[in-house]
């Protein structure tokens, strides 16, 4: 479909039409131009702000020298439409493509961009491209590549959609083969050879007495895990196997680094041929900041571990702390039937205000 034109968004809207005029500016992946203009053009209008842009992602920032700065994070672009535009409201939600994933909060982060002329921190604002695709396409990565200084601050907050409560951090993930040799023999003089794949019980037997770590950060609990999620040996029917792999997942706590996991995994495998094949590191919720515990506070419910691996991991690579927070039911992100509770968006709103008025 062809975007309606729109001369230009209105950030002093309430909140809630303000994201139904975003879900009306279409921006699948890949087609975020326009709306990252239309961004673009309102934030330039909101005096008390810089802004500056890398492809179609904006950053807009306050200067008041504050002793800390935040940074408030979303995606623009959406997965593609299912039908499901123009945008509708009705029995206190709003439906529509991109309501839930994520235009409320990027409506949220825009009317306090434009609201905020003497936040009590530093802010940044953040909005970019590219974020339901690959990584090499998101927009995040290119400023934190080509501008990292732009994204400098004590703490983040990606309003991705989790009810409007407070996910800190993020675990990690890592993948590795642990090999296990043996001799291959003709399975009628089985005796000649070594077994590798009866070897590979012994790797099994690890995977089945290890202990999980459940590790507190920040008064969050992350439960890690370590499994196997493939078995690959055997050379024919009639063969005593001289080979046998055994791919096991590490979800691990954020206080791990991602070389920290593969010592970790390198350690429970020790004796056998360990591999990391692939990795990405967690974030640390960092809610012992001042500013992280502050906005804890103003958002008043308990904050959840977050399990998956967002764009929050990030900012840690970054050294800034990060949280997930905004409206929406995050499994509705992606649906035909996606739609945002009103009242969920200005919730987040208020104590967004609350805690940068604080
Ligand atoms: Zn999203």
């Amino acid at each position: 479909m062809t975007t309606p034109r729109l001369g230009s968004l209105d950030l002093s809207q309430d909140a809630v039409s303000l994201t139904a005029a975003l879900v009306d500016v279409f921006s699948v992946s890949g087609t975020e131009a326009a709306l990252a203009d239309l961004v673009e053009a309102a934030l330039r209008q909101v005096p008390h702000l810089t802004v500056d842009r890398v492809g179609d992602a904006v950053v807009a920032r306050t200067a008041l020298g504050r002793s800390e700065r935040v940074v408030l994070a979303g995606h623009i672009d959406t997965v593609p439409e299912a039908g499901n535009l123009p945008s509708r409201r009705g029995e206190g939600r709003l439906h529509g493509l991109g309501s839930c994933d994520m235009k409320g909060g990027v409506a949220v982060i825009l009317r306090l961009a434009a609201a905020l002329s003497a936040p009590t921190r530093d802010v940044t604002y953040v909005l970019y491209d590219g974020e339901e695709v690959d990584a090499d396409r998101n927009g995040l990565k290119r400023v934190q590549r080509e501008h990292p200084e732009w994204l400098a601050a004590d703490f983040a907050v990606l309003m991705e959609p989790t009810g409007a409560t407070v996910e800190g951090g993020c675990q990690g993930t890592l993948r590795a083969d642990v090999t296990v040799g043996g001799r291959r023999a003709h399975s009628a003089r089985s005796w000649l050879g070594v077994n590798a794949i009866h070897a590979a019980g012994g790797v099994l037997d690890r995977l089945r007495s290890y202990d999980a770590r459940l590790v507190t950060i920040d008064g969050l609990e992350y439960h890690e895990g370590l499994n196997a999620v493939h078995v690959a040996g055997g050379a024919a029917g009639n063969v005593i196997p001289d080979e046998c792999t055994v791919t096991v997942n590490y979800r691990f706590a954020p206080d791990r680094s991602l070389a920290e996991a593969g010592d970790h995994v390198r350690a429970v495998f020790d004796g056998y041929d360990v591999r990391v094949v692939d990795g990405a590191p967690g974030a640390l919720p960092g809610l012992d900041r001042p500013a992280a515990a502050a906005f804890v506070r103003a958002i008043g419910k308990d904050p959840r571990p977050k399990f998956g691996w967002t764009d929050v991991a990030r900012f840690t690579e970054l050294g800034v702390p990060a949280v997930n927070y905004g409206p929406g039911d995050p499994q509705l992100a992606h649906t035909r039937e996606e739609y945002v509770p009103e009242a969920e968006v200005y919730e987040c709103e208020e104590r967004m205000l609350g805690w940068l008025s604080s």
